[in-house]
């Protein structure tokens, strides 16, 4: 449901305080204004006081600013003695999670709640761009989330800045592509990054994607809950997973051409987990399985997202998936998954992560939207059952060590990256490296092109890569233990192997 119509759903019935986490203050006040049912509208900002709006008449009135209307706690406070000041009224307080850390301000607005939750006709609106609920508020404050703008919002965006800069009609192809990759961006931040790509060379291009790319990469990461990830590996530099990798080549071409999957009736896919060996390539399939479905990746890390306030955490998972949603067609990395959600349901479980995972899995659930997830673990039998049960991930794939083909081709692919021409006998390092993960013939083979290198050598040799073996501990000598135990736990799971 779009946040104007939930908003006045909420406001209907009686709810007294909304906290709206978003930067664009204006267009989420012009949306109450228009949703104010002839209720009068106030508004107090740190900059601009107190100030009140007529929306009968649509016109500001007389502004009751006195010196003392910059303080926000007089202005509640001055409500609190008159109920006539509260009643029909929508009151808006922007920048909310500064005024939220004065005492008697929130001590105000409890009485206003608490007045409005008796059956005043009356709601608080809180603005921010930050989400923080103090522990006295909670209970009476619903947050919500600003829409993101849809695709044909976009573009019109897009075709009014042209107008706007004289720019001639935008082929329809990059005006799509820039739409495409403005998703997820405030109209504020759409218009920055059009002025910024104008600025250049006075026109808006094909060239100008990979600008708007690395500006949406900044403004992701400042939004705190979620990293934008570049792009560099394919299914290609994959060695081995064959199962895997076949999995994950017949869901893209659902996912690279969604509208006629969804015609068909396909279901969208959910996701996919990937479970096993540290170091055998669970994060390299995240990344690849990205740059196959031709979306952008988008990392979330869950210990991120744990706030200090009560409700934070869930607000800011909330956040991430809203701004997941805007963006797809997307891949969704939930690393360390294990890490995020151990322990939830024993007695060390933590209320606030116990929350929080109860939010992933009825999204995960529920889900119907294009965003793809690609969740990994190291250890599985750390995370909770419910997680693993139907529903929730498509697919649940193991990841073990390599095996003698896999590892040839791990050597193949790392040579390769690094000495193309190289003459080398892979299946002589095979034989010596039984155990080995892919990040440790990776190492191997960093190590023997340096040495050949310092050594002054015209060419990487077999002898080379063999001295460099010699001198590595594998990783199943690293781990025994824990990695005979995690083998045992997925064949008695019956887990499908990744490999094939
Ligand atoms: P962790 O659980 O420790 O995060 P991981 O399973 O996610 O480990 P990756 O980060 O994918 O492991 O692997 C580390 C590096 O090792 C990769 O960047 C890649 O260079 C190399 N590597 C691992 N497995 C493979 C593989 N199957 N094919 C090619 N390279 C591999």
């Amino acid at each position: 449901m779009a946040l104007k119509d939930s908003i006045a759903k909420y406001m209907d019935a009686g709810y007294p305080m909304f906290y709206i986490n978003t930067f664009e203050e204006s267009k989420t006040e012009s949306m109450l204004k228009s949703i104010a049912d002839g209720r009068r509208v106030a508004i107090w900002s740190i900059a601009g006081g107190y100030s009140e709006y007529d929306t009968k008449n649509n016109e500001y009135l007389i502004s009751q600013n006195k010196d003392d209307a910059f303080e926000l706690q007089n202005v509640l406070e001055r409500k609190l003695c008159d109920e006539n000041e509260l009643n029909r009224s929508i009151l808006i307080i922007k920048d909310a999670h500064i005024v939220l850390e004065n005492e008697e301000v929130k001590a105000a607005l409890k009485e206003i709640a608490v007045k409005i939750s008796e059956g005043l006709d009356s709601c608080v609106v809180l603005i921010s761009s930050v989400v923080t609920i103090p522990v006295e508020l909670e209970k009476y404050i619903t947050i919500l989330e600003n829409d993101y703008l849809g695709f044909g919002e976009i573009r019109d965006i897009i075709k009014g800045f042209a107008e706007d800069n004289g720019i001639n009609a935008l082929n329809p192809t990059l005006l799509d592509e820039l739409a495409v990759a403005l998703k997820g961006l405030s109209e504020y931040e759409i218009l920055n990054f059009l002025s910024l790509a104008l600025a250049d060379d006075g026109e808006l291009t094909r060239k100008d994607l990979s600008l708007i790319f690395e500006q949406k990469k900044q403004m992701i990461l400042k939004s705190g809950t979620l990293e934008m990830i570049s792009l560099n590996e394919s299914i290609n530099d994959i060695g081995g997973l064959e199962n895997l990798k076949k999995w994950l080549i017949r869901k893209s071409a659902i996912i690279t051409n969604i509208p006629a999957a969804e015609e068909f009736g396909v279901d969208m896919p959910k996701g996919v987990l990937i479970a096993g060996v540290p170091g055998c390539g669970k994060s390299l399939c995240a990344k690849a399985t990205a740059k196959l479905f031709e979306i952008p990746l988008l990392r979330l890390d869950i210990g991120k997202l744990m706030g200090k306030y009560l409700g934070e955490s869930e607000a800011n998972f909330r956040k991430a998936i809203n701004l997941a949603e805007a963006i797809s067609p997307c891949v969704l990395w939930v690393d360390e998954l294990e890490k995020a959600f151990a322990g939830i349901g024993g007695d060390g479980g933590h209320e606030v992560t116990t929350r929080l995972f109860g939010s992933f899995l009825t999204w995960m659930q529920e889900k119907t939207s294009a965003v793809f997830v690609v969740a990994t673990a190291n250890d599985i039998t750390k995370l909770p059952p419910e997680l693993l049960r139907k529903g929730r991930f498509d697919e649940i794939f193991y990841v073990g060590l390599p095996n003698n083909s896999e590892r040839a081709k791990i050597f193949d692919i790392h040579i390769k990256k690094r000495r193309k021409n190289a003459k080398i006998d892979i299946s002589r390092l095979v034989s010596k490296t039984d155990g080995y993960s892919g990040a440790d013939i990776e190492g191997v083979v960093k190590e023997a092109v340096e040495s050949a290198f310092a050594n002054k050598k015209d060419e990487l040799s077999t002898e080379d890569i063999l001295d460099a073996i010699k001198n590595t501990n594998s990783l199943s000598v690293i781990m025994k233990d824990s990695l005979d135990r995690m083998k045992k736990e997925y064949e008695n799971r019956k887990l499908k192997n990744a490999s094939a």
